[in-house]
């Protein structure tokens, strides 16, 4: 098919047909945007329910609530299925709930309790068709045509049943793509217009029930001669080589889920004495608080646990907390589930005759890639910091989405990645910004900065991330905060926490913070120019110019104010130590000015344009010149006590 032949008003949708969640995508004048759900939900759980007819009942959440009670009409990760043979797909059979027979020409076929066979296209199309209603309703117009994707292994036949899929749910499969292109995609890999060297990256994907880990070379466009070249080329195949790929099909989210169910029955059987029947109910609870123990622990110390056992003596409940310290001893045990995906990376390395040293960046996709402990393994293995800044969950539709336009000829206007938009800074005492990244500025940029404490015995500080033009936190945007925790007490002013900015040539910002005394460190990552159209950017600027003389004067007030702060309580320690042997003329004069540069601080904190800030620079200049006497008294002091 032609992209002439059709017109703007038929959009080109990005799908990820996932094996327990799928997503549906757009590119907006925002950027790649996933469609929601009515209520709100991004993901759709993969999960089809029929009825003893035959017919599909319930797609996606409410499917997957009530699997445990309806097992063999409730038809989960049918992807397993999808264009293989029964005999090819005998290793998946013991993680379905469902019957699976041989059909016509070997087909795996899902048998249902009432007598009806599907086939796994059947079942993958009431997810599409879900898909397809999901992205109609959100754009209000009909949706025919999809970029869908698949995992890089997917063999022919494997690929033509999910095209099949799309067919029978009627969206005509504009492209295939591979996931994990489409996750580098997401984060623009292959997509810079400079002259960007050919790079190798991993992707490494940890879902539901599968690992996937990919190497691929991507080779920019610029370098692409001839066919294939020039923004048509973009993101076609030709860019992206897979150099290898190596997974384990049983290694997921779910074997932790089934972990923590194991040691809630355990327990509760200890509890309640074994013997104890649970209940579909009981073991539906259980799994479903397991899995939310575990998204808990993502970003929680501890969870806790609380479960009615239908049937068990003494009202029957079953309670616990469960730290993250326990679950990562469990999940990061030697050989077990964490160590098997690091495995498998190596493998893949090994495949591609790759050192980690030889790649060079990493992306997280997946929604297990959540795990704290995951990103600390797969960011040792390869000694980078992973990509997480996008949704794990998500990258890989936001990825088919940015393709589907980019087929779809909507990709001119978009907002150019070869320089920073707008400029990149931390907030620093008081509200202020300070710029470490000058907008416009190219990239790849980097640069650092030193800061200090302003209070005694601070162990820890917020760093606030924030995009714009102006001089003050509150006009400007916050990308994200994070903390630099667990310094050793020291007084305000002593720590040296050097800040480092790096944008890399896709945008993605990465912010680190490290303490040179202690060595303790942070950071965060974003992507800056994520959700900002360029009539955002323009407005950002426009309104910089409109406040800038007066944003200058308040950043200058702010820091005097801060730095005067510090100044004082050196020089009245100073005072206190040494004041008496000095000239008490010099001791006069020091006296005046701290009373002087007070009263400002004051009034310069209450209102900042209560003060005139040269007059306040001037006073803090005076006091700092008048305080001479006193630093070489104590410099004299200390000689004389050594
Ligand atoms: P798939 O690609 O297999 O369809 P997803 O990428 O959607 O799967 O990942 C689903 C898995 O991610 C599930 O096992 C789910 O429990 C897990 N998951 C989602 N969010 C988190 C989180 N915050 N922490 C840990 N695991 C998570
Ligand atoms: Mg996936």
């Amino acid at each position: 098919m032609s992209p002439e032949s059709t017109p703007p008003s038929d959009p080109i949708v990005g799908i990820d047909l996932g094996t327990t969640n799928s997503l549906v995508a757009y590119v907006t004048d925002k950027g790649p945007t996933i469609l929601l759900s009515e209520s709100g939900e991004a993901g759709l759980p993969s999960v089809v329910r029929y009825s003893e007819s035959g017919r599909a009942e319930a797609v996606g959440e409410s499917a997957r609530q009530e699997a445990v009670e309806h097992p063999l009409h409730t038809v989960s990760s049918v992807k397993r299925l999808m264009g293989r043979s029964r005999k090819d797909a005998q290793g998946e059979l013991d993680f379905l709930s469902y019957e699976v027979v041989e059909g016509e020409r070997d087909a795996a076929r899902i048998a249902l309790p009432g007598g009806a066979l599907k086939s796994p296209e059947e079942v993958s199309a009431e997810i599409l068709r879900t898909l397809k209603q999901r992205a109609e309703a959100t754009l209000d117009t009909e949706v025919r045509r999809a970029v869908i994707t698949v995992p890089a292994y997917f063999d022919d036949a494997q690929r033509q049943a999910t095209r099949h899929a799309a067919r029978l749910a009627g969206l005509d499969v504009v492209r295939i793509v591979n996931e994990p292109t489409a996750a580098a995609l997401a984060y623009g890999i292959g997509r810079t217009t400079n002259n960007a060297e050919p790079e190798t990256i991993a992707v490494f994907d940890l879902g539901g029930g599968t690992l996937d880990v990919s190497i691929l070379r991507v080779i920019p466009s610029a370098q692409e001669a001839g066919d294939g070249g020039g923004v048509g080329g973009v993101g076609g195949a030709d860019m992206f080589r897979v150099l290898s790929t190596a997974g384990d099909t049983r290694l997921g989210g779910d074997d932790v889920d089934r972990m923590l169910v194991e040691l809630f029955t355990r327990e509760a059987e200890q509890q309640f004495g074994s013997g104890l029947d649970f209940t579909p109910r009981t073991r539906q609870a259980m799994r479903l608080l397991a899995e939310q123990t575990k998204i808990k622990l993502s970003k929680e110390k501890s969870a806790s646990v609380r479960i009615e056992i239908e049937g068990a003596p003494d009202g029957g409940v079953y309670e616990r907390t469960i730290t993250r310290d326990e679950f990562e001893q469990s999940i990061g045990a030697e050989g077990g589930w964490v160590m098997r995906a690091i495995a498998c990376c190596e493998r893949a390395l090994r495949d591609a005759k790759l050192t980690p040293q030889q790649i060079e960046r990493v992306v997280m996709v997946g929604g297990s890639t959540r795990i704290p402990l995951v990103q600390r393994r797969v960011g040792e293995l390869f000694a980078s910091e992973p990509y997480t800044a996008l949704d794990p969950d998500r990258v890989v539709a936001l990825g088919a989405a940015a393709q589907a336009s980019i087929l779809d000829g909507r990709e001119q206007g978009a907002l150019l990645l070869d320089v920073v938009p707008l400029s990149l800074g931390i907030e620093t005492v008081g509200g202020a910004v300070a710029k470490l990244i000058m907008r416009n500025a190219s990239v790849p940029a980097r640069a650092t900065e030193m800061f200090s404490t302003s209070v005694d015995a601070q162990t820890s500080i917020m760093l606030n991330v924030v995009q714009g033009e102006r001089e003050m936190v509150e006009d400007c945007r916050s990308l994200g905060t994070f903390h630099l925790s667990g310094m050793p007490p020291m007084p305000a002013g002593i720590p040296q926490i050097e800040v480092l900015f790096m944008v890399d040539v896709n945008g993605v910002l990465d912010v680190s913070a490290v303490e040179k005394r202690s060595g303790k460190r942070a950071n965060m990552q974003v992507v800056p120019h994520h959700g900002l159209s360029a009539e955002d950017v323009d407005r950002i600027e426009r309104e910089s110019f409109t406040h800038a003389l007066e944003d200058m004067t308040r950043h200058r007030v702010v820091d005097l104010v801060a730095n005067s702060r510090l100044d004082l309580k050196w020089i009245t320690e100073l005072v206190d130590r040494v004041g008496a042997s000095i000239d008490p003329a010099q001791l006069e004069a020091v006296n005046a000015g701290i009373t002087a540069l007070r009263s400002l601080v004051e009034r310069g904190d209450a209102d900042w344009r209560s003060v005139d800030a040269e007059a306040f620079h001037q006073a803090k200049q005076s006091l700092d010149e008048a305080s001479v006497p006193l630093h070489e008294a104590s410099i004299a002091r200390s000689l004389r006590d050594e």
